[in-house]
């Protein structure tokens, strides 16, 4: 069997916060487990949300949590290749110009992500003469109307029509950033990414990139989506997002005593105690993690709790 190559690829949009610390312990135990390669990808362009320093934070929050990486790649470094795949899928005759807007889309059809599909309204607009590069609104894909079946590795169903269900997906935004579907399928082709282990918020997305895998002639690999740490945000639970500031983390706790948390959090200790995630490697499996997200708080008393 080749060597297992696996990938963290958090997006530097934010504070590192512990769902991302969370998830980069899942992918590291996860690759270290089968003796795979573990690399870290910072995920940095929309550069209308991302800051330097908060990549900095989370490089520096990992080393210090004793994750290492076998290789660190910066996404805004890439930007030659998702060119590159612009221009065939331009050459293929699959890229329209779009100027649809999120309120066009608003009472249509739910996606499977809870927002509203795309109802590839604008599929037959024609690129203009200087193709992709010349469009001064969104860049959209035309998928084939077929459906993917795909149950991933935690045994969730992912199978949809994306071209349906979820809409042609934007892969160059108005404003030039590459986005985030096309980044992804040709970054973890070209790092030979075997396995994907993401947050499950991420999971409806998987169809939308087998696809552009598929029309990239690229290969796909295999997928597991784990639980979220959620955050109690007044009315609602929400994916864990600002309401645990890393400095405050940082101040509580040392490495040692937050990798214990996580990992208790995570189903992998019977109850926190300081570690190091190498010292989880030996018994890792996933049938200890639970499947159900889980609540994140910073008690007043004891810090971190995730329950
Ligand atoms: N950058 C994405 C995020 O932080 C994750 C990308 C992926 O794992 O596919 O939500």
């Amino acid at each position: 069997m080749s060597r297992i190559v696996s990938r963290f690829a958090p997006s530097t949009t934010g504070e590192a916060h512990p769902g991302t610390l969370l998830s980069a312990l899942l992918v590291w135990l996860d690759a270290r487990a089968r003796d795979g390669r573990a690399l870290l990808r910072l995920e940095d362009l929309d550069t209308t949300r991302v800051k330097a320093a908060w990549a900095a934070q989370l490089v520096d929050a990992l080393a210090e949590l004793r994750m290492d990486w076998d290789e660190t790649i910066v996404q805004s470094g890439r930007r030659a290749a998702h060119e590159a795949a612009l221009d065939q899928l331009e050459r293929d005759g699959r890229l329209y110009p779009c100027a649809c807007s999120r309120a066009d889309r608003q009472g249509g059809r739910r996606a499977p992500d809870g927002g509203w599909a795309y109802a590839n309204t604008c599929r037959e607009r024609p690129l203009p003469a200087g193709g992709w590069r010349a469009v001064q609104t969104n860049v959209r894909v035309r998928l084939p109307d077929e459906r993917i079946g795909l149950v991933d590795e935690g045994g969730t169903d992912l199978s949809q029509t994306p071209a349906i269900d979820m809409g042609d997906p934007v892969v160059r935004r108005r404003d030039g950033v590459i986005a985030y579907q096309l980044a992804v399928v040709v970054d973890d082709a070209d790092a030979g990414i075997t396995d994907v282990v993401r947050g499950r918020d991420i999971a409806p997305s998987t169809a939308t990139q087998i696809m552009l895998q598929r029309l990239l002639g690229l290969p796909t690999p295999r997928y597991r989506h784990h639980f979220l740490l959620l955050e109690d945000s007044g009315d609602k639970l929400a994916k864990l997002h600002g309401s645990i500031p890393f400095n405050e983390l940082r101040a509580r706790h040392d490495p040692r005593e937050l990798c214990g948390i996580l990992a208790h959090g995570a189903g992998l200790l019977e109850a926190p105690r300081p570690c190091e995630p190498r010292a989880l490697v030996a018994d890792f499996t996933w049938s200890k993690v639970p499947t159900g997200d889980r609540l994140a708080t910073l008690d007043p008393a004891r810090g971190l709790v995730i329950g």
